[in-house]
This record gives structure tokens, sequence and C-alpha cells, in this order.
């Protein structure tokens, strides 16, 4: 059982904002910025790579919502809503969830990537077929 699950079943505590018959919404731990808050399914599924269309629809709708919410509330100017699916994406927690991540003037919050050596040609010609 992840730590999400206990959080749904209220065996750990949150700071939940937000619950509905489908989601869960609470301020995430680390809170990147004020206001950090997370969303989730209350039916398990590890990532978005593994949920049920319905799911992400029902999830990303509450989080849009949430987001705009919490903009207002905190005097935020925007936020980053994004969602971590597998390890070398950084997921820490495998219940999918997506992360609001409200956004200040001058907050200095920086997505580092590092350079690779792939050129927009190469991918393009590896991916176009797929979809
Ligand atoms: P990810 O790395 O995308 O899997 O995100 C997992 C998030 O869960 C991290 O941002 C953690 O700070 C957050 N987190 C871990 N434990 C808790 C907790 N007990 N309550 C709230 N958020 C948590």
């Amino acid at each position: 059982m992840t730590l999400f699950q206990k959080i749904i079943d209220r065996e750990i505590p949150a700071k939940i904002v937000y619950e509905d018959d489908d989601v869960l919404a609470f301020l995430d731990i680390s809170q990147q910025t004020p206001g950090h808050t997370l969303v989730i399914p209350k039916k398990a599924t590890a990532s978005v790579l593994t949920a049920p269309e319905e799911t992400i629809a029902v999830v990303n709708i509450q989080a849009a919502k949430i987001a705009k919410s919490l903009i207002d509330a905190l005097g935020a100017s925007g936020a980053n809503l994004l969602s971590n699916a597998g390890e070398v994406a950084g997921q820490t927690v495998f219940h999918y969830h997506v992360h609001i991540i409200p956004r200040y003037e001058e907050d200095e919050l920086k997505l580092d990537i590092k350079e690779h050596s792939s050129t927009i040609d190469e991918v393009y010609e590896t991916i176009k077929e797929v979809f």
C-alpha cells in the first residue's frame, strides 16, 4: 500500500484541501512553493501511464479548478501542473498524482535538464509514425 492510500484511508494525516467521490487534494509536505498541492485519484493506479482515461480526466479537471482557487487565494501569478511518471522522471510515490505548484514573481524555482545529443530531426524520424 502506498503512502497516498494511507492518506485516503486517514491512516496518516495530511492537510486536505479538497475531496469528492473521485479525488483527494492535499498540501505536498515539501511545499516547493507556498500552496504546492497534490491531486490524486481515490482509485489507485501507479501513474498517468497506467491510469484509465476517466481517471486522467477527473484528476486533471479538478487539478485545474484547484489551481485557479490556489492562485486566487495565495496571490500567485500562475502555476505548474505536472505529473512525474516513473522513477527516472522523479516519481517517488507510485500512486498517480498531479502536482500543482503555484508560481510567484521571482520565486526562482527551476527545472534543470542536462543537455543531450539528439537533434529534433532524429527524434521526429523515430516517432513520426507512432501516432
Ligand atoms: P513524486 O516525486 O512526483 O512522486 O511526488 C511525491 C510527492 O509526495 C513529493 O513532492 C513529496 O514531497 C510528497 N509527499 C511525500 N510524503 C508526503 C506526505 N506524508 N504528505 C504530503 N506529501 C507527501
